[in-house]
């Protein structure tokens, strides 16, 4: 469907990306804009941020995603299920900022729904689409939710020399809460973000997110971003699977969690479906640019967060298809949002395949030989309620905790034998995740298959 070779997409999507985020803050300029105002997620803002730090960046990162896709096409194609530990950092100054558990609960379970094609709206695919939609199997745990009271805020800004970013909410020493581990985990940092002024005009901003870089492969010297920083942000209003956010101009709009959807997808490597195009800042359809993903159907614009299923920014003739409204990298309406393309699928295994591999390293699945190379071995599993976790003895003191599938704990973390009963009787049939985090060495998590 794309007009493009993958490569010269994936560079020249990548080269023009100044961008939705900074095109969207130009929209107060635009005649219709009071009606139709863009929320920003900031992802092409950090990407320009990066790039102007360490020029090369957008190019670097543009040349790793297709090194891991070639790669990934070169072998057989591995369906094994990724799971991913998440921790959840809530930043936040008043206590409405200071979100309930149950929200990031929901937020994992919305996130599980997502990525393994599990939500109940798929229905509302269209038919047209069904042939290129698909379950990413990829999987989220909740490891640790860290909650910290701050006096900062949180404020992009934006001058004609460079965009300033709200990292610091990823960092103690400024008031916010430094990255778990960032190369095994997804950080998520919850906190209040503030509008955006470009000339006067606020554009509110509900998240951002970094993409992959090469972090082991930089050259001396320009190792950007900082590993610290590698994560998403996301604002306090629209974490949840029920929630309703008062947009400028467009009253209360239904929030369902996919914010967070949608910049795991930056962080795993996406772009935005329209591709980004620079004609876009003017209101126009930009049909030559392109987001690098082959199933995506030619867009010209963002869905501006309506459910339009007439619209179709570019008609490129017979077999053309409308805009996918129903694609979480869209700036539809959430409520609309259902699906991942496969080959939007392909760049985010690929991209956990490659530069972020880390991620999917620690975690053991129920590989007993993996799990045996981390020093513990847990047995039977599937089992019908008790399993026994090993632990040789040189790991020495450790912790355990078992969570189910959206990071609700079943047994909290508590020290552990060398010889671990774990007793799961009572709870429903299911997966579930045992942690162990020994007190030196690497932390590790394993799938415990409750029959
Ligand atoms: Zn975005």
């Amino acid at each position: 469907m794309k007009k493009h070779l993958l490569l010269c997409t994936l560079l020249l999507s990548a080269i023009a990306a100044h961008t939705q985020e900074s095109r969207s803050d130009e929209t107060p300029l635009r005649p219709h804009a009071a009606s139709q105002p863009h929320l920003p997620c900031l992802h092409d803002l950090a990407v320009e941020q990066m790039e102007a730090q360490f020029p090369g960046y957008k190019r670097h990162v543009a040349q790793v995603i297709q090194t891991a896709v070639t790669a990934r096409r070169a072998k057989t194609t591995n369906e094994e299920i990724y799971t991913i530990p998440v921790v959840v950092h809530v930043v936040w100054k008043s206590p409405e900022e200071n979100i309930p558990e149950e929200n990031i609960e929901a937020q994992i379970r919305v996130l599980n729904e997502a990525y393994r094609r599990q939500n109940p709206d798929t229905v509302n695919t269209r038919d047209i689409f069904l042939p290129v939609v698909g379950d990413a199997k990829i999987e989220f745990v909740l490891t640790d939710v860290i909650r910290v009271q701050t006096n900062e805020f949180f404020q992009p800004t934006f001058t004609f020399s460079g965009t300033t970013l709200p990292d610091k909410v990823k960092r103690s020493a400024q008031g916010g809460s430094d990255a778990v581990d960032p190369v095994h985990h997804l950080n998520i940092w919850v906190c209040a973000i503030r509008p955006l002024t470009i000339l006067g005009n606020q554009s509110p901003i509900l998240g951002y997110a970094y993409p992959p870089a090469d972090l082991p492969h930089w050259p001396a010297g320009a190792s950007a971003p900082s590993l610290d920083l590698e994560g998403v942000v996301v604002d306090y209003r629209v974490v949840g699977d029920s929630l309703s956010y008062n947009a400028y101009g467009l009253g209360p709009l239904p929030m369902r969690g996919r914010t967070t959807v949608h910049e795991v997808g930056h962080y795993l490597g996406l772009r935005h479906i329209s591709g980004d195009g620079l004609l876009a800042i003017l209101g126009v359809p930009d049909c030559d640019a392109d987001d690098g993903v082959e199933d995506t159907p030619q867009q010209g614009r963002q869905s501006q967060f309506d459910c339009n299923q007439t619209q179709n920014t570019c008609d490129e003739g017979a077999g053309d298809l409308p805009d996918m409204i129903e694609n979480y990298m869209d700036y539809s309406r959430e409520t609309c949002q259902n699906s991942f393309t496969m080959g939007q699928i392909e760049i985010m295994r690929a991209v956990l395949e490659g530069p972020r591999s880390g991620l999917i390293d620690q975690v053991m699945s129920s590989a007993p030989t993996l799990a045996a190379a981390a020093g513990g071995t847990v047995f039977p599993n599937p089992s019908g309620g008790l399993f026994q976790l090993n632990v040789q003895e040189h790991i020495g003191a450790y912790v355990f905790s078992v969570t189910d599938l959206y990071g609700r704990t079943l047994l909290p973390p508590q020290a552990g034998l060398p010889q671990q009963r774990i007793d799961l009787s009572g709870y429903p049939a299911g997966l579930y995740y045992l942690q162990v985090k020994p007190a030196v060495g690497m932390r590790w998590t394993a799938k415990l298959l409750l029959r």
